[in-house]
């Protein structure tokens, strides 16, 4: 049966209009989920009892289990049983600006990227919408607070399940629901670049964020295989392209490994890569994990690397580390939990 966090208002007022009710029981529909985030169908009470029974015939009002929290100060992490039993990861990061919501967008991941636990569990499936809506609304209903942003950076690929995503945007960015606005929105890919195109066409001011992690193709082909497939020169372009339609600046996200990628003439490499594309680099400490043998770059390398990119006028930040002690790399918790 359809869970009905996975219609968008407009696909719920087709439905009612289907079933002869009122196009306008959608918005109250909508306001029952998202605004008063009721937990059952008998608590829509201005809907007739005949439209809710309907509703129970027709659609489930669920959301996934959750089965393990960690807390720490400024994050907390939670994994969540999908109805078929599949393991997913969700994090909360506090910001001075508000909460950010990390969510995941498949069970596994097929990129394989050599540094990533994500992806030690190759993809089972797809996530639909309303698994990534729920997410939220867990998240907010277990902290009593508002989520104000989201980042889709959690497991999994999100241009690898594309319509899902742009169908989960819809759903939550809609003014009668949750309301998110798209400016608040990330989507981070490995670098599909057909997708990366299309995305530029959808009519939402949601971010992009590319996760660069190498400045040369050798490289890159190394530690992220869609490098093979999509290569750097392709991967750019498609940017550059998306920026010039858009007018939005792009974040490139950049791991710094240890003696991989994260030498002074890499930093170069970057700098030279990226000029005068309308774009800013994250800077990310490595999240080591014990199923890999890479290393995070030592502090003072993080800073060399960060200086030459300043010296060569890319936009450059060095991100905030979140719960490096309770495992927050996407796909540690999932993965410790089956072992
Ligand atoms: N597949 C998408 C989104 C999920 S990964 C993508 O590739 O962008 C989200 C980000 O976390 C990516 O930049 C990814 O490379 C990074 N990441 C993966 N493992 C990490 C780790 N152990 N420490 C720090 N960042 C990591």
């Amino acid at each position: 049966m359809r869970n009905i966090y996975d219609l968008t208002l407009n696909e719920l007022e087709n439905y009612l209009l289907s079933i002869n009710e009122k196009k306008y029981r959608a918005i109250q529909i909508y306001d029952f989920l998202y605004v008063k985030k009721v937990a059952s169908f008998d608590d829509m009470t201005n809907l007739s009892l005949e439209l809710r029974n309907k509703l129970k015939e027709d659609f489930v009002l669920e959301k996934p289990k959750l089965i393990k929290e960690q807390q720490d100060v400024d994050v907390n992490k939670y994994l969540f049983k999908l109805s078929d039993g599949n393991l997913i990861e969700t994090v909360l990061m506090k910001h001075n600006y508000g909460l950010s919501l990390c969510v995941s967008s498949e069970v596994g991941c097929n990129m394989g990227c050599i540094f990533c636990e994500s992806g030690r569990l190759k993809k089972v499936r797809n996530l639909s919408a309303y698994e990534l809506v729920t997410q939220i609304l867990y998240v907010e209903e277990l902290t009593k607070s508002r989520i104000t942003h989201v980042v889709i950076m959690g497991i999994g690929e999100p241009f690898d399940n594309y319509d899902n995503i742009m169908k989960f945007v819809t759903i939550v960015n809609d003014p009668k629901g949750l309301a998110l606005g798209s400016r608040h929105i990330t989507i981070s890919t490995c670098g599909i670049v057909p997708k990366i195109k299309k995305f530029s066409e959808e009519p939402f001011q949601v971010n992009l964020a590319i996760s660069l992690h190498a400045p040369t193709d050798s490289l890159r082909s190394k530690i992220m295989p869609i490098n093979k497939v999509y290569p750097l020169d392709d991967l750019i372009n498609a940017v550059k392209d998306y920026i010039k339609k858009t007018n939005r600046r792009v974040t490139f996200e950049y791991i710094l490994l240890d003696n991989v990628n994260d030498k002074d003439s890499d930093a170069i490499a970057l700098a030279k890569l990226l000029k005068g594309i309308n774009c800013y680099v994250n800077l990310i400490p490595y999240n080591e994990s014990s199923n890999f043998t890479l290393k995070r770059s030592n502090s003072s390398q993080i800073r060399t690397f960060y200086d030459i990119l300043k010296k060569n006028n890319i936009n450059v930040t060095i991100r905030r580390e979140f719960g490096s002690k309770i495992s927050a790399a996407c796909g540690q918790l999932r993965s410790n939990k089956e072992e």
